[in-house]
């Protein structure tokens, strides 16, 4: 059996990412496909424990990293107790130092309730916040199941823009009926508000939603993908005219101002992810958490962790999952280091690369390949184009 150590090389070897998920929500959206629950009541004591064991955990078989990156992700983690993100982020940083350009983000949403913890929230240690505002028309919101209104989203980015020295919104858009007019409007006025940071979302339709029955049931239609696809090319002209292009499909920002968390993902560097249904990669190991939080209690309690799977990722799983995440950033990816680190002859066919180079989808540079953004608009596709179909071990390996 080989197994690779799949880190991007000898500094980011010694590197870590952190990623908690807080499994809770107020309600539950009707698009969403998150690992989410509703909960009447939720014991904030005994989930700090938890979480402070499931990390204590990963901590022991990781010693002496470099901590890049905390995500807390969800769910809506603004629904935290600030003191158990403090409690894990003193945790975090006792288990492993912290890198320089440490960096620090929360998931919030917008209503007044949350947005009331912010200033607790960044005296807790969070310095960056990505804010889930979804939407500036109450019609929009109420179609998407949000529970605040454009009114609160202004407000909570306000109080966020003061508060954090990072901060980032979410929008989804190719909502059924949206134009061209209309999201220019929306994206016009999402730029004007003085954020680096932006993630624009399409809406899609995933199976088991709420969405996926009412279409099912001809309630609505979702927009056609001719639209949607104007729409994307009309996202990336408006953002990259305002100075904040797509470094990755969907997420948009000034130089500097990317996501670091999400790039250690995207760049295939490891992370360890605690909470339900936290997915990780560490140590040749992909992990995952037990989903349902009542599930991941008891595992707690049994294991002294949450794990429900964790398999080893072998060379050639790895190059298909470091090339769909590299594809996805403008940046793109060096396919000859990633074979060479893989112990791998070559990761893409480069023949059917170099046919994606002349019909204008793909770019390369040495080994270095990266979308066009028409390339980009057909992802999918091109990787099952020139992923290798059978990646063979190098003599080296
Ligand atoms: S708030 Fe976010 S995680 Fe929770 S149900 Fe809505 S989309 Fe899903």
């Amino acid at each position: 059996m080989t197994l690779v150590n799949v880190s991007a090389g000898p500094e980011k070897e010694a590197s870590i990412a952190l990623y908690v998920h807080w499994p809770f929500c107020v309600s539950k959206c009707p698009y969403c496909d998150f690992n989410s629950h509703v909960r009447a009541s939720i014991d904030q004591d005994e989930w700090r424990e938890a979480l402070l064991t499931d990390l204590a955990y990963e901590a022991r078989l990781l010693p002496g990293r470099k901590l890049t990156s905390i995500f807390f992700g969800g769910g809506t983690p603004s629904l935290m107790e600030p003191s158990t993100v403090e409690a894990l982020i003193d945790a975090a940083v006792g288990h492993w130092s912290p890198a320089k350009n440490f960096e620090i983000t929360l998931e919030a949403n917008p209503n007044s309730v949350e947005a009331a913890r912010f200033a607790d929230l960044g005296a807790a240690g969070v310095d960056r916040l990505s804010l889930g505002l979804q939407s500036f028309d109450d019609e929009a919101l109420a179609f998407l199941g949000r529970a605040h209104s454009a009114r609160e989203g202004f407000r909570a980015l306000e109080i966020a823009q003061k508060q954090f020295r990072r901060v980032s919104f979410d929008l989804i858009y190719a909502l059924p009926g949206d134009t061209e007019e209309s999201w220019a409007a929306t994206l016009a006025q999402a730029l004007s508000l003085g954020t680096k940071h932006l993630s624009l979302y399409q809406l899609t339709i995933e199976p088991g939603t709420r969405f996926a029955s009412m279409v099912a049931k001809g309630a609505f239609e979702p927009l056609d993908v001719d639209a949607a696809a104007a729409l994307y090319e009309l996202t990336d002209d408006m953002t990259s005219a305002a100075g904040l292009p797509a470094y990755e499909i969907s997420n948009h920002a000034r130089a500097g101002r990317e996501s670091r968390h999400n790039l250690t993902y995207w760049r295939y560097g490891d992370y360890a992810g605690i909470g339900p249904g936290a997915h990780g990669r560490r140590l040749g190991m992909r992990t995952a958490r037990h989903k349902k939080p009542e599930n991941f209690l008891q595992s707690l309690a049994r294991n002294g962790n949450g794990i429900a799977d964790e398999a080893p990722l072998f060379p050639h799983e790895a190059a298909d999952e470091a090339l769909v995440m590299g594809l996805r950033l403008r940046e793109g990816i060096d396919a000859g280091a990633i074979a060479e680190r893989l112990g791998l002859e070559r990761i893409v066919d480069w023949g059917r690369v170099d046919r994606l180079v002349a019909s204008g989808h793909l770019t390369r540079d040495g080994t270095r390949i990266a979308t066009t953004p028409r390339g980009r608009l057909l992802l999918d596709h091109l990787l099952g184009e020139i992923a290798a179909r059978e990646p063979r071990a190098s003599a080296a390996a």
